[in-house]
């Protein structure tokens, strides 16, 4: 199949550099192979997407120059797709109703060995409840509904990153694929609209590359192939961490806003990304030079002195 790629920006602030460099990267990979480049909203978290910021995304990616094909999916719009992968699931007897609060999980993952980086494994409290403690506890509580994750290695070859394996079970434990408030979990939605959408190559960032093993495993079960992953190290800020939303210093609409000629900030991306040195640089270019074997493997440091010169 020829290569589709995408973006799946999530609308909860203006979107940064380095979100902005993700989508140059996933849209250039696409047109170098010339193949088709789609963008998907990811707005299940309805309480923190905002109709601005939506806005402001499609402004920004078309000031940036990069165009996409097809309309794009929106996930608030998806609930009846989403419920039928969940039916499959329920009727594979791979899912089961989970009654859990946070703050009951947290206790009961207190011990040492229970926590994770990514907070506390799930330590399998309903797994095992029986058709009348779900009655009796559905009487006072919606539940949510956790995938029964396998036992084992799940492993894939990342494009960047190479072979990278996580025991899902004993790290993850069972996790939400339906949320209590009856919405669709990212991890169900990014499989379900990835395989929609017949996307080949997904292009994100590398903080989502330990996701990915319980993506793989909603794959499986489903009965999906997986695409191929490139998972990009994250733009950082000068103290070192992620940049976030709020930092309004490198929101993409703030520096479209002040006018500042898009090849500089082109220029900018392309100096984080090894393809060039920070000299203003026009997108046409940027795909004559992109090749998958310049993505970059280690995280850079966006320093604010270069956006101030840019
Ligand atoms: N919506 C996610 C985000 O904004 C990205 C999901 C993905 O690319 O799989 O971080």
């Amino acid at each position: 199949m020829s290569f589709r790629g995408r973006f799946a920006p999530s609308p909860t602030g203006r979107i940064h550099l380095g979100n902005a460099r993700s989508a140059l990267l996933g849209w250039l990979q696409a047109r170098a192979a010339g193949g088709q480049f789609l963008v998907r909203i990811e707005d299940l978290d309805r309480a923190r997407c905002k109709p601005q910021f939506l806005e402001d995304l499609y402004r920004d990616l078309e000031w940036l120059g990069l165009d996409w094909d097809e309309t794009p999916l929106v996930q608030s719009q998806r609930d009846d797709v989403y419920r039928e992968a969940l039916e499959e699931l329920e009727r594979l007897g791979r899912v089961y109703p989970c009654f859990c609060t946070r703050a009951e999980i947290a206790r009961a993952a207190s011990a040492p060995h229970g926590l994770s980086e990514e907070g506390p494994r799930y330590p399998g409290t309903c797994a095992a409840l029986s058709p009348e403690a779900v009655a009796e506890r559905a009487r006072t509580r919606v539940p949510a509904l956790r995938f029964q994750a396998a036992p084992g290695e799940w492993c894939f070859e990342d494009g960047l990153h190479g072979r990278t394996c996580q025991d899902v079970a004993t790290l993850v434990g069972d996790f939400v694929v339906r949320r209590n408030d009856g919405v669709a979990s990212y991890q169900l939605a990014v499989v379900v609209d990835d395989a929609a959408s017949h996307i080949t190559d997904v292009l994100r960032g590398d903080d989502l590359l330990t996701s990915t093993p319980r993506q793989l495993q909603i794959y499986g079960a489903l009965g999906l192939t997986p695409p191929r992953f490139w998972h990009v190290p994250l733009v950082l800020g000068e103290d070192g961490k992620r940049l976030a939303k709020r930092e309004g210093a490198f929101a993409v609409a703030e520096l479209r806003e002040r006018d500042i000629a898009v090849e500089r900030v082109l220029g900018l991306l392309a100096a984080w990304s090894g393809l060039g040195d920070g000299t203003p640089v026009t997108l046409q270019e940027l795909v004559r030079r992109f090749r998958p074997e310049l993505l970059p493997r280690s995280p850079v440091v966006a320093r604010e002195d270069l956006l101030k010169e840019a």
